[in-house]
């Protein structure tokens, strides 16, 4: 597979003025055509740096991608630049200036003398006409690399990667499309570094990869695949599934859209069951996901103070449970006093179990840990309990 090197060009890039958005389109756009990318460098307007970019870059990859630094003005350095890396002069192509000149003409607007620089290309570039903006683009064959260079607005720039750039390389490199899969497994009650140790092996996979991303109170895995066709990905993925869920075992909850709150509701459900939920600290959206289902196996009380301690919740929640004939009574309390602290209850109709967890990740996200914290928590209870209940059914 051809190896792709991105060069995006601009000071008020380097300055976080602006956001890279064509190094990711370019790298999602190309990854989709089978292009192997190995790195993404951002460099301001100076040609000397960009240059000496351009020549590591050519060292490595097999394509080089520059996006930006194309227009008329002094500071726009990136045909400079190529020269530079590739040892070339700068040479005015008439051809080029006439296609400015027909552009000016639609703009209904007069060239100035600055916009004759950008009729300047490399020698030997292949042109690449811009019938989008003023600039012109240009690809120069170097070593059997070739550094394509396309301009910083990001239109123009996917225009002229789809329309030119893509044919090209398709030629150049005989690509195959094939398409990307992925599936993500949501697991909780395990932390990122534990899950890493039971699934470090699969992370080193090449293709389909495994991939971890922490959430707050829960850890996502991502496993990708790069197949010809949807159904040879998903034989791919297939196998990688089942193997993390014989390691994993049931801290897995679910897979790509499902959450926290369907399971337990599929729980509830399925075993004829209600609880009574009682929460302090969660902002006023905490259970909306659970008001939806016409059938409402869910009832949900805001306490408007905190509970004084784990057992005064516990009280409450018994309460609220017999008063809803519940099947199961649910409390959790955040108290966010100090550092934040999560008191958690479960009632089952006869005993009362709990669990208290202290918070130490960065503050803003406090809320969502604790409201996946607790929830796992139910849906383990849940799980125990419904089994038992649907057994007792059958027999
Ligand atoms: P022009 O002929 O318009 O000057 P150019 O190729 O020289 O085009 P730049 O001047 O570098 O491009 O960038 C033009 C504008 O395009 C920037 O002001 C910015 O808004 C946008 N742009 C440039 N690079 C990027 C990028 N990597 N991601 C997103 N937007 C970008």
């Amino acid at each position: 597979m051809p190896v792709l090197e991105i060069i995006t060009i601009g000071t008020e890039l380097l300055l976080g003025e602006i956001n890279d958005t064509n190094s990711t389109y370019i790298a999602r756009t190309l990854r989709d055509h089978g292009i192997d990318i190995y790195r993404i460098t951002t460099i301001g307007d100076n040609p000397g740096r960009i240059a000496a970019t351009i020549q590591e870059a050519l060292g490595r990859a097999d394509i080089i991608i520059t996006t930006g630094g194309l227009g008329p003005t002094i500071d726009d350095p990136t045909r400079l630049a190529v020269a530079q890396a590739t040892y070339r002069d700068l040479v005015f192509v008439d051809e080029l200036w006439e296609q400015i000149l027909e552009r000016f003409k639609v703009y209904g607007r007069v060239p100035t003398e600055n916009n004759r620089r950008q009729a300047f290309i490399p020698e030997g570039a292949i042109p690449i006409p811009n019938p989008v903006g003023t600039a012109p683009c240009f690809i120069v064959e170097q070593d059997a690399s070739y550094v394509i260079s396309l301009p910083g607005v990001p239109q123009e720039m996917k225009h002229l990667l789809h329309l030119d750039v893509i044919p090209f390389l398709k030629k150049k490199f005989n690509l195959q499309s094939h398409i990307i899969k992925a599936t993500v497994l949501h697991a909780a009650s395990l932390v990122e570094s534990v899950i890493d140790e039971l699934i470090a092996d699969l992370e080193e996979k090449e293709n389909p990869t495994v991939g971890l991303l922490a959430h707050p109170g829960q850890v996502d895995i991502r496993v990708t695949a790069k197949a010809s066709s949807e159904d040879e990905a998903n034989r791919m993925i297939q196998p990688i599934l089942e193997d993390l869920h014989r390691r994993l075992g049931d801290h897995i909850y679910g897979h790509d859209e499902v959450t926290l709150e369907n399971v337990i509701l599929r729980l509830l459900e399925e075993s004829n069951s209600t609880v009574g939920v009682v929460h302090y600290g969660l902002d006023s959206s905490f259970g909306s996901a659970f008001l939806n289902p016409q059938l409402q196996p869910v009832f949900l009380m805001q306490l408007t103070e905190p509970p004084q301690d784990i057992e005064k919740l516990a009280a409450e929640t018994s309460k609220f449970r017999q008063d809803n004939n519940a099947t199961f009574g649910f409390g959790l309390a955040l108290i966010t006093d100090d550092h934040p602290v999560l008191h958690i209850v479960f009632h089952d109709g006869t005993q009362t179990r709990s669990q208290t967890s202290h918070y130490g990740g960065p503050i803003g996200n406090g809320m969502r840990w604790a409201k996946n914290i607790s929830l796992d928590y139910l849906r383990r209870n849940l799980m125990q309990l419904t089994g038992k209940k649907r057994q007792e059914n059958h027999d």
